[in-house]
């Protein structure tokens, strides 16, 4: 996917148009770091410009969206992201309401999501977007499948229910989440089972159809350790194909940011 964007970024600046993609990073958690860091390295193996703007975590709300309107003003940036979550007394969906719709690159923007519901063309959000391109390049058949969706953020879990029920792709999905009471009953019907919990260990071998496909979306850290939110060794040995943390959905959720982005920038150019 990379490479593919990296050849639609040369063919733009063959026409004289530049790609940027722009982070907004508020405070100093770690973990958001390493996110941004690798975002922007893709971004620069892309062609891409990036554009990194770090606030401190006591910054006010209004200079966070000042931060935002300074980038939708800004011609170099056609993709844009800002960083969730924000520090705490900050409102994170405000600053992503800022965002010019036209340069989401993350696809969460309010008038993005209506598009995604309404099943009209627009940026779609990037981890749900990566998980069915992983789903698509391994050739799982999703059409007519039982798929279970285990979380309902407006990140992951939503967006995920609806993409894989959309015309076109054609699952039948059940969206579990932290009040769905029997988890194994709902997932051991599942052909395809996408887990987006945030909780390590939730998914093990007895919640799993044999030969079922598995995708972990989760990242915890647990004693410094990078992990998911699927038991991976036990359920690799009942499931039919499972993805690994890290390197799972974790890199195709920055593959589609530069999708978005690179479709920004050839909307922008198609209007020039
Ligand atoms: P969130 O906390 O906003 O939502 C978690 C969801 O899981 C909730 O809807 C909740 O109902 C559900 N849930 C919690 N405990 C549950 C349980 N015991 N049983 C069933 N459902 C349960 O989290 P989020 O932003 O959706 O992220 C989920 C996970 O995915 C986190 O680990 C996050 O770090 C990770 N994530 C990874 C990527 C990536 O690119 N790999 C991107 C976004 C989020």
């Amino acid at each position: 996917m990379r490479a593919e964007v990296a050849e639609r970024v040369a063919a733009l600046k063959t026409r004289g148009k530049t790609v940027g993609l722009a982070t907004v990073l508020v405070g100093d958690d770690p973990a958001s770091h390493v996110y941004v860091r690798n975002k922007h390295r893709a971004a620069d193996k892309a062609g891409m410009i990036s554009i990194d703007v770090n606030l401190p975590a006591d910054v006010s709300q209004e200079e966070v969206i000042a931060a935002v309107q300074s980038l939708n003003a800004d011609d170099r940036v056609d993709g844009m992201i800002v960083q969730l979550p924000l520090p705490d007394g900050l409102d994170g969906n405000a600053a992503v309401e800022a965002v010019l719709p036209s340069k989401d690159a993350d696809g969460l923007h309010p008038y993005n999501l209506g598009l995604l519901i309404l099943d009209r063309p627009g940026p779609r959000p990037a981890t749900p977007s990566g998980v069915l391109r992983i789903l698509e390049h391994y050739g799982v058949a999703i059409s007519g499948k039982r798929a279970v969706v285990i979380g309902r953020s407006f990140l992951v879990g939503r967006p995920m229910a609806i993409m894989l029920g959309t015309k076109g792709i054609d699952a039948t999905v059940v969206q579990a989440h932290s009040r769905t009471p029997d988890l194994a009953a709902v997932t051991l019907e599942a052909d395809i089972v996408i887990v987006a919990a945030g909780r390590p260990g939730l998914l093990r071998p007895e919640h799993v159809k044999p030969g079922a496909v598995v995708i972990d979306v989760g990242t915890n850290r647990v004693d410094g350790k990078l992990v998911g939110d699927v038991d991976f060794a036990g359920v690799s040995r009942v499931a039919g194909g499972i993805t690994p943390v890290p390197g799972g959905v974790g890199p195709m959720t920055i593959a589609s940011l530069l999708v978005n982005t690179v479709e920004a920038a050839e909307r922008t150019a198609a209007l020039e």
